[in-house]
């Protein structure tokens, strides 16, 4: 039987840590709590990394968090040679947050240029110093330069970035919110998580379970370090944080 993990994350994607309940280990040795800030790898963006602490101060390292059997079950999964907990014990929860934030950082980033090239999109990877973005798009006379002075217009603008939930009604009656031509969001869950930019949401919304930064100035310097063609109607872009290097 699946179980329901409670995603703190997705209503604050700042929690750093928490306490929460060992509710069962899986045959793997994998950790499932009755609630979690550890973000499950799913939608590009690769899980979180942390500790759970024991009453005795010792530690359990989490090399990586997954979903189970349903996506509402996350699993945490200990670096090897770990101790394992008790059913029922409780822990406190720490992750890598220097990880996390340029995670954010990266998939906000990746958001926004959504914005500068809005294309369809045929798939998306979140790392926490590279991330790419695909997109249905014929040769349409980017350039490296065109596309970094549009993301950095965004970030400089420092607008507000917040989720909105809407229900599979107001989806289906806004089609042109869903960027993604292969991935169509859950329907049917009643809520769909909106992730917004700009004041009202006007500069973007689209479906997205993630974790972001709180305003497109969070995100920082970044650049396009790459325009890679990948077929004649698919052009994949390669974001970098800092400055575009000099060449
Ligand atoms: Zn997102």
């Amino acid at each position: 039987m699946a179980h329901r993990t409670e995603a703190l994350f997705r209503d604050d994607a700042y929690v750093r840590a928490a306490d929460a309940t060992v509710v069962a280990i899986n045959e793997r040795g994998g950790i499932i709590l009755d609630r979690t800030i550890f973000y499950a790898t799913s939608g590009g963006q690769p899980g979180d990394t942390g500790t759970l602490e024991r009453a005795d101060g010792s530690r359990i390292a989490i090399a990586a968090t997954i979903t189970g059997e349903t996506k509402d079950e996350i699993i945490h999964v200990p670096a090897p040679e770990q101790p394992a907990p008790e059913v029922g014990e409780r822990v406190k929860l720490a992750i890598d947050w220097e990880r996390r934030h340029l995670l954010m950082r990266m998939h906000a980033a990746c958001h926004l240029l959504t914005v500068v090239c809005p294309f369809p999109i045929t798939g998306a990877a979140v790392s926490e110093d590279d991330s790419r973005v695909d997109f249905d798009a014929p040769d349409a006379g980017f350039t490296r330069e065109d596309v970094t002075a549009g993301l950095m217009e965004l970030v400089r603008a420092d607008h507000p970035i917040f989720v909105r939930l809407i229900t599979d009604e107001e989806l289906a009656a806004n089609p042109g919110l869903v960027k993604s031509k292969n991935v169509r969001p859950p329907a049917g869950t009643g809520k769909i998580r909106l992730v917004c930019i700009g004041d009202n949401a006007s500069i973007d919304s689209q479906p997205c379970g993630g974790t972001h930064v709180k305003s497109t100035g969070e995100v920082g310097e970044i650049h396009i370090g790459k325009i890679e063609k990948k077929g004649r109607e698919n052009r994949r872009f390669r974001i970098r944080f800092g400055p575009m290097p000099v060449a």
